[in-house]
């Protein structure tokens, strides 16, 4: 069977990926592969990020590989907070808690709450890349809502849906996402 490294330890985005592609391809992660290097993500970009990481792979294992970088793309911030979005509010990152209190205070005010999410996979596949991308539109609510998933989804609505992703449930959730529909498209090349 073909093996394909996906850059990232994970559990939930590997068994996402696994249940998709059932027994047509072994998806390895970095622990499969005694990677346990902190790869640097210095570009500026989510699709520079992504490439970094799977180029590192390839570069010192020889073995096709694909990462993800995902950002949350606010339209009254420029894009803020984007690549920033785990460490939005500093630190180490991923205190979701403190992203979303920072977030909510740069939207007081703001009428415009339009944002979307954007995963970028790259994938490198003897030696050459390819991008993938998935989006999903929505708003930014003025107060969270809901306890399921993760980082920002409790202020966090897709267009056409009244409910927060965080009261939606994962199951609802993981159909409609970006990562998703990243995902979705990767796996349509992947045939
Ligand atoms: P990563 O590239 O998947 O690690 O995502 C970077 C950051 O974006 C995470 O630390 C979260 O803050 C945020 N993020 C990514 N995906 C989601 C999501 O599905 N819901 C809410 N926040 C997310």
């Amino acid at each position: 069977m073909r093996k394909l490294v996906f850059a990232t330890n994970n559990a939930h985005k590997l068994e996402e990926i696994r249940a998709i592609l059932g027994n047509k391809i072994e998806i390895l992660s970095l622990n499969d592969i005694d990677c346990h290097a902190d790869i640097p993500e210095t570009a500026d970009t989510l699709e520079g990020n992504a490439a970094i990481k799977a180029q590192y792979i390839y570069n010192n294992y020889g073995l096709d590989c694909f990462a993800d970088d995902t950002g949350l793309e606010v339209e009254a911030l420029n894009g803020a907070p984007g690549i920033y979005s785990a460490r939005y509010a500093g630190g180490d990152g991923h205190d979701s808690e403190a992203n979303m209190n920072k977030l909510l205070s740069e939207m007081k005010g703001k009428e415009n709450r339009k944002a979307r999410f954007r995963t970028a996979i790259c994938l490198i596949e003897d030696g050459a890349e390819h991008l993938f991308e998935g989006i999903v539109n929505g708003e930014i609510i003025n107060k969270r809502r809901g306890g399921s998933g993760f980082g920002y989804d409790p202020v966090f609505m897709p267009e056409g849906y009244s409910e927060t992703f965080a009261e939606m449930g994962n199951a609802v959730k993981n159909k409609i996402s970006h990562r998703a529909r990243a995902v979705e498209k990767l796996c349509e090349y992947l045939g």
